[in-house]
């Protein structure tokens, strides 16, 4: 990696050699992303900067870059901001899935649990020739999910094969996921959760569980939680949710924050989120880790949208958007270690950027049950830049 010092000697140099022999002077950078408010809350700065990109790399965030490059975006009066980082999707089922993805400024996400041991070698095939970096959380259940719940059948939940599709896929999976609703687990939600655990144990991963009317009540379900460990679709109603019969927050849920359970949105289509539990969570004070958007190639036609309408969501209900941004880019990156480098715009990291626009207006939000709330402002995907190349925009 290049220090800055040393990027700032070597283009000193470079300039002074190209005083003597003009034609052959090369552009230092290959692309400059010109005037945008950089927003990247791994470091804390929100200003106008300008972004400098070579080798696939970022090699410079500076109030005015003079020098020349290949090829300029002009993103005055956008966001630019770190790759956007999605932790539960599904963009792993077809190989259409990750370029959709990456026109909405993902350039790094998980497919959480569509496969199990019968089948998540082919989402690990699709994750090994996505554009931008994809890895997969295997399902405990062997079958992935399946219409009907793959795990009606506890001896679905095989530890065995589960480790089994670890060991062939190590360079893909990142984690084990459980399914603990009613409609997918039945009775078996904790045994599943023990078996999920004892598949992850021996590689040291985090399990995600998919919370929501379970049978279990969540004071059951969290002790079966370690640290790193990551409940999605926090907001869930109830029965069984995070909020007890008035409302107010489950201490337990309070406690397992504390010890370092990550807690992710996941917008989802069905029985994922009503807009009275996010209210209600959130003037507690609890918010989301991460956001993420459970995402299929059909969700630009349901209440996801894509990433960034997501996000808009936690804006309108009062979020900096600051804290939007991180929790789109560093928090999801620091959940898997797969991710270390990524959901920054610091020298030296990949240079992966998502480029916004926060949109005045009317726009309407909608929940999982037909809900609808109307916000004032929306972050729209305008460009995203891949290991330093601009990609097609969306149609
Ligand atoms: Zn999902």
């Amino acid at each position: 990696m290049m220090t800055r010092r040393q990027f700032l000697c070597t283009s000193a140099a470079a300039a002074a050699m190209s005083a003597h022999i003009p034609r052959a002077r090369a552009a230092p950078f290959d692309l400059i992303i010109k005037g945008g408010r950089v927003i990247d809350p791994s470091v804390g700065l929100d200003a106008t900067r300008d972004v400098a990109i070579a080798g696939g790399k970022i090699v410079a965030v500076e109030a005015d870059i003079a020098a020349e490059a290949a090829e300029t975006i002009d993103a005055r009066g956008k966001i630019v901001a770190p790759g956007l980082i999605d932790i539960h999707t599904h963009a792993g089922r077809t190989k259409e899935g990750p370029p959709m993805a990456l026109q909405d400024g993902v350039t790094g996400w998980v497919d959480a649990g569509s496969g199990g041991a019968d089948n998540i070698d082919q989402i690990a095939a699709v994750a090994r020739g996505a554009p931008q970096i994809g890895r997969a959380l295997v399902n405990i259940a062997r079958t992935g999910v399946i219409p009907g719940g793959e795990l009606m059948d506890i001896n679905a939940a095989n530890v065995d094969l589960a480790r089994g599709a670890v060991v062939r896929n190590r360079d893909i999976v990142v984690g084990i996921k459980a399914r603990l609703s009613n409609n997918v687990a039945g009775t078996n939600d904790l045994e599943a959760l023990r078996r999920a655990q004892e598949a992850a144990a021996p590689f040291n991963l985090p399990v995600m569980i998919h919370i929501g009317q379970s049978y279990s009540p969540m004071r059951a379900i969290l002790p079966l939680l370690k640290r790193g460990d990551i409940v999605t679709h926090v907001y869930a109603p109830a029965p069984n949710g995070i909020l007890d019969a008035q409302g107010r927050l489950f201490p337990d849920v309070a406690a397992a924050r504390r010890r370092g359970i990550l807690f992710d949105f996941g917008n989802g289509v069905v029985d994922h989120f009503d807009w009275d539990t996010v209210e209600r969570a959130t003037k507690q004070g609890f918010w989301p880790d991460t956001f993420s958007t459970d995402w299929n190639v059909m969700s630009r036609t349901t209440g996801v949208v894509d990433f960034p309408n997501v996000m808009s969501k936690f804006f309108m209900f009062g979020m900096p958007l600051m804290q939007v941004i991180a929790c789109a880019t560093v928090n999801a990156a620091r959940v898997f270690p797969a991710f270390d480098d990524r959901g920054t715009l610091n020298v030296g990291a990949p240079a992966d950027v998502a480029i916004l626009e926060l949109r005045d207006g009317t726009f309407e939000f909608l929940d999982n049950y037909k809900g609808t709330r109307s916000g004032r402002q929306r972050l729209f995907p305008i460009a995203t830049v891949l290991a330093g190349k601009k990609t097609p925009a969306r149609a």
